[in-house]
């Protein structure tokens, strides 16, 4: 009778268990996506602190990166293809260079099996790849043209390589998009702590991982913790700050001078109204969309990224997964104009720029950007 009951109780805690993932909308993607994104984010996180050991002579030779962002491509891409076959993904790497190059692919290939093995118990759900040619042919299904109809997976596998190379941030980033919208956004950080308040000043556990779900919230949990998934009823639930004054105001920019205009974008923080001694101490620079990650943890109030020149167009793995987490924690996203991005255009986004801010902000910060931009 014991052991019956016993069993009976067993039983009925996995059953419990196997709901509570399943209770909500997109509950198999979330669990697939944030499975997927953690085991390339670990192989990613002991290639990025193996640069920052390394030092300077590994910091020129940009392998690292480059196997990397594909060995996280194929894992992800894997997770996908065995859980939902008939999904498109658009990635932002193809197999071409690595299928010319035999010791990069076998690289990658040792890469991709020793965080196979690291991480077995997400295998019943990821699966497993075993030789060169199915690593390429999964990089390979990242080759969708998106579009306007439909559903489709975006995926940045290393975002931020600069900031990879420098042993600073990047993010791991994987988003879902249904007829033009993003519906789910997964995020995982390796190098970013828990507590961002300045450039100098970051604090608390590092390696975050970042969830939203479309009507659900945003979430956050640790990246690196000993649970390999976490139904969103027991992560932490995130939100933006509504601050509006400019002394309280925070705002996050990205670090490469290449990649948006920070001339302009001080002036856009003058119009705001920013007192010049403390604008510097308010203006957090990061890599990769990890800014959307610290915008929406509540602790930056206002993302600018103004275009260098006329022809650049962002792409959509640079911004989906990071666009869902704002709208989910109270915040708002749009080009230079304000509309919010166009995610159903193709692999890229139609527009120029992008600004984010809180609700109660967005707007005054599209009037500073029109001011200031021609
Ligand atoms: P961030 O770390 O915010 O500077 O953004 C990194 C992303 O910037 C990379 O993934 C690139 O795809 C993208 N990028 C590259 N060139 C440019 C450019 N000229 N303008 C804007 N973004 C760019
Ligand atoms: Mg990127």
């Amino acid at each position: 009778m014991k052991a019956f009951i016993l069993l009976f109780t067993i039983v009925f805690a996995v059953l419990l268990r196997r709901l509570s993932i399943m209770a909500h909308p997109y509950a198999k993607e979330l669990e697939v996506a944030t499975l997927a994104v953690k085991r390339a984010s670990i192989l990613t996180k002991q290639l990025s602190d193996s640069i920052s050991k390394e030092g300077t002579i590994t910091k020129e030779d940009k392998s690292p990166v480059t196997v990397g962002d594909f060995a996280s491509q194929a894992i992800i891409n894997h997770a996908l293809k065995i859980n939902f076959p008939t999904d498109e993904i658009v990635g932002e790497e193809d197999s071409q260079h690595l299928q010319e190059n035999d010791e990069l692919a076998n690289k990658v290939l040792s890469l991709i099996e020793k965080v196979q093995l690291e991480t077995s118990d997400f295998q019943k759900v990821l699966g497993e790849l075993k030789d060169k040619q199915s690593v390429f042919q999964s990089i390979d299904l990242g080759n969708s043209q998106g579009g306007s109809k439909g559903r489709f997976w975006a995926l940045d596998p290393i975002d931020g390589t600069k900031g990879f190379l420098r042993g600073d941030q990047f993010a791991v980033c994987l988003a879902l998009i249904e007829d033009g919208k993003v519906v789910l956004g997964v995020i995982g950080c390796p190098n970013l702590a828990k507590k961002v308040e300045s450039n100098t000043k970051h604090s608390g556990i590092v390696g975050g991982l970042y969830s939203a779900i479309k009507g659900l919230g945003a979430y956050y949990s640790p990246l690196f913790d000993e649970i390999s998934f976490q139904p969103l009823s027991k992560q932490e639930r995130i939100q933006m700050t509504q601050h509006s004054t400019p002394d309280e105001l925070k705002v996050v920019e990205g670090v490469e001078k290449g990649h948006s205009s920070h001339s302009t974008q001080a002036k856009i923080k003058e119009t705001l109204g920013f007192n010049p001694d403390t604008v510097q101490e308010q203006t957090i620079n990061l890599d990769s969309q990890v800014k959307y990650c610290a915008l929406a943890s509540g602790q930056a109030d206002i993302y600018l990224r103004l275009p260098i020149n006329d022809t650049y167009r962002e792409k959509i793995w640079d911004h989906a997964a990071g666009n869902v987490l704002v709208y989910e924690a109270g915040g708002r996203v749009g080009d230079i104009t304000g509309q919010p991005l166009d995610f159903g255009k193709g692999r890229l986004l139609p527009s120029k720029g992008v600004i984010a801010g809180n609700d109660k902000i967005f707007d005054k910060v599209i009037e500073a950007v029109n001011s200031v931009v021609e």
